[in-house]
Protein backbone atom coordinates (compact mmCIF):
# COMPACT_ATOMS: atom_id res chain seq x y z
CA UNK A 1 0.00 0.00 0.00
CA UNK A 2 1.01 3.08 -0.98
CA UNK A 3 1.99 5.57 2.34
CA UNK A 4 0.61 8.97 2.44
CA UNK A 5 0.68 10.27 5.69
CA UNK A 6 1.15 13.78 6.36
CA UNK A 7 3.20 13.15 9.27
CA UNK A 8 6.89 14.35 9.31
CA UNK A 9 9.32 11.53 8.70
CA UNK A 10 12.90 11.71 9.90
CA UNK A 11 15.84 11.58 6.95
CA UNK A 12 18.64 9.13 7.81
CA UNK A 13 21.34 10.20 9.81
CA UNK A 14 23.54 9.99 6.84
CA UNK A 15 21.08 12.51 5.07
CA UNK A 16 20.99 14.82 7.68
CA UNK A 17 24.90 15.48 7.95
CA UNK A 18 25.30 15.45 4.16
CA UNK A 19 22.96 18.19 4.11
CA UNK A 20 24.75 19.91 6.82
CA UNK A 21 27.75 19.85 4.63
CA UNK A 22 26.65 20.80 1.76
CA UNK A 23 24.95 23.58 2.52
CA UNK A 24 27.66 24.79 4.56
CA UNK A 25 30.87 23.96 3.09
CA UNK A 26 29.68 24.81 -0.78
CA UNK A 27 28.09 27.67 -0.10
CA UNK A 28 30.41 29.88 -2.69
CA UNK A 29 29.60 27.32 -5.43
CA UNK A 30 25.94 27.26 -4.54
CA UNK A 31 25.20 27.85 -8.54
CA UNK A 32 25.53 24.40 -8.90
CA UNK A 33 21.84 23.71 -7.82
CA UNK A 34 20.56 24.65 -10.78
CA UNK A 35 23.01 21.87 -13.05
CA UNK A 36 22.44 19.42 -10.54
CA UNK A 37 18.36 19.78 -10.90
CA UNK A 38 18.73 20.02 -14.51
CA UNK A 39 20.72 16.64 -14.77
CA UNK A 40 18.30 14.94 -13.02
CA UNK A 41 15.59 15.75 -14.85
CA UNK A 42 17.50 14.68 -17.93
CA UNK A 43 18.33 11.83 -16.76
CA UNK A 44 14.51 10.58 -15.76
CA UNK A 45 14.20 11.67 -19.66
CA UNK A 46 16.79 9.39 -20.27
CA UNK A 47 15.63 6.76 -17.92
CA UNK A 48 11.87 6.87 -19.18
CA UNK A 49 13.18 6.63 -23.29
CA UNK A 50 15.11 3.30 -21.99
CA UNK A 51 12.60 1.26 -20.19
CA UNK A 52 9.84 2.79 -23.27
CA UNK A 53 11.96 0.53 -25.23
CA UNK A 54 10.42 -2.66 -23.72
CA UNK A 55 6.79 -0.91 -22.72
CA UNK A 56 5.23 1.44 -24.66
CA UNK A 57 3.03 2.76 -22.25
CA UNK A 58 5.94 4.75 -21.07
CA UNK A 59 7.01 6.65 -24.41
CA UNK A 60 8.09 9.78 -23.76
CA UNK A 61 6.07 12.64 -25.25
CA UNK A 62 7.30 13.81 -28.85
CA UNK A 63 8.17 17.34 -27.32
CA UNK A 64 9.95 16.43 -23.57
CA UNK A 65 11.87 19.04 -22.18
CA UNK A 66 12.97 20.84 -18.99
CA UNK A 67 10.86 23.59 -17.97
CA UNK A 68 12.55 25.93 -15.43
CA UNK A 69 10.16 29.21 -14.46
CA UNK A 70 10.79 31.96 -12.10
CA UNK A 71 7.75 33.06 -10.31
CA UNK A 72 9.38 36.49 -8.73
CA UNK A 73 6.76 37.45 -6.27
CA UNK A 74 5.49 33.80 -4.62
CA UNK A 75 9.72 33.55 -4.63
CA UNK A 76 10.05 30.54 -6.47
CA UNK A 77 11.59 28.78 -9.45
CA UNK A 78 9.85 25.36 -10.65
CA UNK A 79 11.83 22.69 -12.71
CA UNK A 80 9.66 20.15 -14.37
CA UNK A 81 10.31 17.10 -16.51
CA UNK A 82 8.77 14.79 -18.46
CA UNK A 83 10.76 11.84 -16.89
CA UNK A 84 10.07 8.72 -15.57
CA UNK A 85 9.00 10.04 -12.18
CA UNK A 86 8.77 8.79 -8.79
CA UNK A 87 6.12 6.49 -6.53
CA UNK A 88 5.71 7.55 -3.11
CA UNK A 89 8.50 4.92 -1.77
CA UNK A 90 10.83 6.12 -4.70
CA UNK A 91 10.17 9.83 -3.06
CA UNK A 92 10.78 7.87 0.36
CA UNK A 93 13.74 6.10 -0.65
CA UNK A 94 15.62 8.24 -3.10
CA UNK A 95 15.21 11.68 -1.30
CA UNK A 96 15.10 10.56 2.27
CA UNK A 97 17.60 7.85 2.51
CA UNK A 98 21.08 7.65 0.83
CA UNK A 99 21.26 4.06 -0.57
CA UNK A 100 25.15 4.63 -1.62
CA UNK A 101 27.36 4.39 1.15
CA UNK A 102 29.80 7.40 -0.06
CA UNK A 103 28.89 9.87 2.72
CA UNK A 104 31.88 9.63 4.69
CA UNK A 105 34.50 9.49 1.83
CA UNK A 106 32.62 12.55 0.33
CA UNK A 107 33.33 13.99 3.50
CA UNK A 108 36.56 13.59 3.57
CA UNK A 109 37.03 14.14 0.22
CA UNK A 110 35.31 17.66 0.01
CA UNK A 111 37.57 18.50 3.08
CA UNK A 112 40.72 17.90 1.47
CA UNK A 113 39.84 19.49 -2.07
CA UNK A 114 40.21 22.95 -3.10
CA UNK A 115 37.14 25.38 -3.49
CA UNK A 116 37.14 25.21 -7.23
CA UNK A 117 37.32 21.11 -7.35
CA UNK A 118 34.11 21.29 -5.29
CA UNK A 119 31.48 21.33 -7.66
CA UNK A 120 32.87 18.27 -9.51
CA UNK A 121 32.62 16.69 -6.21
CA UNK A 122 29.30 16.91 -5.56
CA UNK A 123 28.54 15.85 -8.82
CA UNK A 124 30.45 13.01 -8.59
CA UNK A 125 29.44 11.54 -5.19
CA UNK A 126 25.58 11.60 -6.18
CA UNK A 127 24.67 14.32 -3.45
CA UNK A 128 23.29 16.23 -6.04
CA UNK A 129 19.06 16.59 -5.13
CA UNK A 130 20.42 18.16 -1.89
CA UNK A 131 22.21 21.06 -3.56
CA UNK A 132 18.86 22.43 -3.62
CA UNK A 133 18.87 23.61 0.11
CA UNK A 134 22.27 25.69 -0.96
CA UNK A 135 19.15 28.35 -2.38
CA UNK A 136 15.62 27.14 -1.06
CA UNK A 137 14.78 27.26 2.57
CA UNK A 138 11.57 24.77 1.52
CA UNK A 139 12.18 22.30 -1.23
CA UNK A 140 8.91 20.10 -3.29
CA UNK A 141 9.00 17.61 -5.36
CA UNK A 142 5.53 16.90 -6.82
CA UNK A 143 5.95 13.77 -9.03
CA UNK A 144 4.17 10.88 -11.01
CA UNK A 145 5.44 7.87 -12.39
CA UNK A 146 5.20 6.81 -16.01
CA UNK A 147 2.34 4.53 -16.22
CA UNK A 148 0.47 5.21 -12.87
CA UNK A 149 -2.25 8.04 -12.39
CA UNK A 150 -1.16 8.82 -8.31
CA UNK A 151 1.35 11.84 -7.84
CA UNK A 152 2.60 12.51 -4.48
CA UNK A 153 4.41 15.72 -2.90
CA UNK A 154 7.15 15.38 -0.89
CA UNK A 155 8.47 18.71 0.77
CA UNK A 156 11.15 19.35 2.85
CA UNK A 157 12.80 22.38 4.86
CA UNK A 158 16.06 20.55 5.16
CA UNK A 159 16.51 20.41 8.89
CA UNK A 160 15.45 16.87 10.64
CA UNK A 161 13.38 15.51 7.68
CA UNK A 162 10.14 15.25 4.89
CA UNK A 163 6.20 15.07 4.21
CA UNK A 164 4.97 12.61 1.83
CA UNK A 165 1.35 13.77 0.23
CA UNK A 166 -1.09 12.79 -2.43
CA UNK A 167 -1.34 15.36 -5.00
CA UNK A 168 -1.83 15.70 -8.83
CA UNK A 169 -0.01 16.31 -11.64
CA UNK A 170 -1.80 16.20 -15.12
CA UNK A 171 1.28 13.96 -16.88
CA UNK A 172 3.80 11.51 -15.57
CA UNK A 173 7.25 13.56 -14.70
CA UNK A 174 8.61 15.64 -12.09
CA UNK A 175 8.36 19.28 -10.66
CA UNK A 176 11.04 20.53 -8.23
CA UNK A 177 9.50 23.67 -6.63
CA UNK A 178 12.28 25.66 -4.95
CA UNK A 179 11.11 28.14 -2.15
CA UNK A 180 13.72 30.93 -3.04
CA UNK A 181 15.89 32.05 0.41
CA UNK A 182 16.32 35.91 1.22
CA UNK A 183 19.71 35.81 0.33
CA UNK A 184 19.53 34.22 -3.10
CA UNK A 185 17.33 36.45 -4.88
CA UNK A 186 19.64 36.83 -7.61
CA UNK A 187 18.56 33.35 -8.65
CA UNK A 188 14.74 34.67 -9.33
CA UNK A 189 16.61 36.21 -12.44
CA UNK A 190 16.17 34.54 -15.36
CA UNK A 191 18.99 35.50 -17.09
CA UNK A 192 21.20 35.18 -14.15
CA UNK A 193 19.97 31.06 -14.56
CA UNK A 194 20.51 31.47 -18.49
CA UNK A 195 23.86 32.75 -17.67
CA UNK A 196 24.00 29.41 -15.20
CA UNK A 197 23.04 26.99 -17.39
CA UNK A 198 25.43 28.12 -20.88
CA UNK A 199 28.26 27.54 -18.12
CA UNK A 200 27.12 24.50 -16.89
CA UNK A 201 24.25 22.25 -18.21
CA UNK A 202 25.80 22.91 -22.49
CA UNK A 203 25.90 19.54 -22.87
CA UNK A 204 22.48 18.40 -22.30
CA UNK A 205 20.91 16.81 -25.00
CA UNK A 206 16.85 17.37 -24.02
CA UNK A 207 15.86 20.85 -24.81
CA UNK A 208 15.34 23.26 -21.80
CA UNK A 209 13.26 25.90 -21.81
CA UNK A 210 13.52 28.76 -19.72
CA UNK A 211 10.02 30.26 -19.26
CA UNK A 212 8.24 33.10 -16.73
CA UNK A 213 5.12 32.89 -14.99
CA UNK A 214 3.81 35.28 -12.27
CA UNK A 215 4.70 39.11 -12.87
P1 LIG B 1 22.06 11.00 -8.34
O1 LIG B 1 21.50 11.84 -9.46
O2 LIG B 1 23.54 10.98 -8.35
O3 LIG B 1 21.46 9.62 -8.28
P2 LIG B 1 20.65 12.89 -6.67
O4 LIG B 1 20.78 13.28 -5.24
O5 LIG B 1 20.86 13.98 -7.66
O6 LIG B 1 21.67 11.70 -6.94
O7 LIG B 1 19.22 12.25 -6.89
C1 LIG B 1 18.82 11.16 -6.07
C2 LIG B 1 17.81 10.28 -6.77
O8 LIG B 1 16.53 10.91 -6.78
C3 LIG B 1 18.11 9.99 -8.24
O9 LIG B 1 18.99 8.90 -8.37
C4 LIG B 1 16.73 9.66 -8.77
O10 LIG B 1 16.38 8.31 -8.47
C5 LIG B 1 15.83 10.55 -7.94
N1 LIG B 1 15.48 11.78 -8.68
C6 LIG B 1 15.97 13.02 -8.47
N2 LIG B 1 15.43 13.92 -9.31
C7 LIG B 1 14.57 13.23 -10.10
C8 LIG B 1 13.68 13.59 -11.19
N3 LIG B 1 13.58 14.85 -11.65
N4 LIG B 1 12.92 12.61 -11.73
C9 LIG B 1 12.99 11.34 -11.27
N5 LIG B 1 13.80 10.93 -10.26
C10 LIG B 1 14.59 11.86 -9.68
MG1 LIG C 1 21.80 13.87 -9.59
Amino acid sequence: MTETTETTRPFDAEVGRLLDLVVHSLYSEREIFLRELVANAADAIDRRRFLALSDESLALPEDASIRISVDKEARTITIADDGIGMTAEDLASHLGTIARSGTRAFTETLADAKPEERPSLIGQFGVGFYSAFMVADTVEMISRRAGTTAAHKWTSDGRGGYRIAEATRDTPGSDVILHIKPDADEYLEPVRLETILRKWADHISVPIRIERDGK
